[in-house]
């Protein structure tokens, strides 16, 4: 029987790891698929605290793992929970297809890409369409030619801004007249040269299915209506995020985007079943707050134990 199993690997996931090993209670965290969560797929994180020169997103999460597993974490690595029963206590995490029991579970699963949702987009993944720059951005196919990046927020203005290193102009393409993101990020966008943005504009399709090859865009301007086609050799999708949630679907009251709701601080619904970082977050999405929620988690599960003790 575990005292805590930890669902997630992020920032989240790693912080609860570190303080309920550190409160003696041998948790056991289970990776997922992705271990290291969405921060392993950007470059320099620059506004992690106590980094004054920024920290590569991929080595701060190796270096939250070594933390927490210096304090006695266990890790399933690259394992995934597929399902859980939660009715009732001691909780079952099914692990790969192992059924393993749990006095309390911290669900810290983070959240996916948003998908644009068109037929073309699908038919071309790992075609020229993705959705993470840095995993691809480097690529032969890229090198040298346009690339457009869809979004208006802080991961589009990211992405944009790696790209340049290897397009040959990079079209910004955003739905609407002014950047979702922070005013840095914004700022440092506008006032580069091989950075076009096509702003009022939706993407209705990604050319071309027919040659099973990213080949160009079809957009529309949503102001004038009209249409137009630009070359390009990579669409970098990056319009936000989707809670990863389904799991716990009509167990852990969730809203309609489905963010788990926390009764009270990282409390769920199901007393001994907490929540931490983006897939109960949709205002701050940031790694540090994502931390912050972990520590919560890992607090409000250790009292949780005690006082059943
Ligand atoms: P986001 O802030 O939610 O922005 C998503 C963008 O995509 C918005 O501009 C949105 O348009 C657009 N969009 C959404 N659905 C669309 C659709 N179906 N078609 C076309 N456009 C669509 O998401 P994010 O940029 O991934 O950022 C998520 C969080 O992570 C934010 O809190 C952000 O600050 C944080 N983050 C921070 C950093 C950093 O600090 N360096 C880097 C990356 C992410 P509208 O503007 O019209 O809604």
């Amino acid at each position: 029987m575990e005292n805590v199993i930890i669902i997630g690997s992020g920032c989240a996931g790693w912080t609860a790891a570190l303080y309920t090993a550190r409160a003696n209670l041998n948790p056991l965290l289970v990776t997922g698929q992705m271990p290291g969560g969405l921060l392993t797929t950007t470059t320099l994180v620059e506004n992690f605290p106590g980094f004054p020169e920024g920290v590569d997103g991929f080595q701060l999460m190796m270096n939250m793992q070594q933390q927490a597993e210096r304090f006695g974490t266990r890790t399933r690595m690259a394992s995934i929970v597929t399902s859980v029963d939660l009715s009732s206590r001691p909780f079952k995490v099914t692990i790969d297809s192992e059924v393993v029991e749990a006095k309390s579970v911290i669900i810290a699963t983070g959240a996916g890409h948003r998908h644009l949702g068109l037929e073309s987009e699908k038919l071309l993944d790992t075609k020229g369409v993705t959705y993470c720059a840095t995993c691809d951005g480097a690529l032969p196919m890229f090198r040298n030619k346009p690339l457009v990046v869809v979004g208006g927020g802080d991961s589009a203005c990211e992405e944009a801004l790696y790209l340049t290193r290897f397009a040959s102009v990079v079209y910004l393409v955003h739905r609407r007249d002014t950047l979702r993101a922070s005013k840095i990020m914004a700022d440092r966008v506008l006032a580069n040269n091989k950075i076009k943005p096509i702003w009022n504009t939706t993407v209705e399709e990604i050319l071309d299915v027919k040659q099973d090859v990213v080949t160009g865009v079809r957009l529309k301007n949503l102001i004038s209506g009209e249409e137009s086609t630009i070359d390009c050799s990579g669409v970098f999708v990056a319009i936000g995020l989707i809670p990863n949630t389904q799991l716990f679907k009509g167990v852990i009251d969730m809203d309609d985007a489905g963010y788990i709701i926390p009764t009270h601080g990282a409390h769920t619904n199901v007393p001994g079943v907490f929540v931490a970082g983006d897939c109960a977050d949709k205002h701050y999405r940031q790694a540090i707050t994502a931390a912050a929620m972990g520590c919560m988690a890992a607090i409000d599960a250790e009292r949780f134990l005690q006082d059943e003790a």
